[in-house]
């Protein structure tokens, strides 16, 4: 059998952990989706394994994605926009 060699190096598990709750003390694993993406219930990433041009169109990554520099986002602003 054939073993890809990833970055992580715990992949036991499948589940996709969501980059931005990773560091969270109660981590939840990513909800897996029938259609094959997963879903961070806690923060609503989203990762489509299948397709690396897809982009996740939550809260966190457009901030990203607009602002790739952006340093004064808090938790609370997060969530108050939510
Ligand atoms: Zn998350
Ligand atoms: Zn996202």
């Amino acid at each position: 059998m054939r073993v890809t060699v990833k970055s992580f190096e715990s992949e036991e598990k499948k589940q996709d952990r969501c980059p931005y709750c990773v560091g969270d003390d109660d981590f939840h694993p990513m909800k897996v989706l029938s259609n094959g993406r997963s879903i961070c219930e806690k923060c609503g990433h989203i990762v489509f394994p299948d397709d690396g041009a897809f982009r996740c169109p939550c809260l966190r990554c457009i901030e990203i994605n607009f602002s790739p520099r952006i340093r004064r986002i808090t938790n609370r602003e997060l969530a108050q926009s939510c």
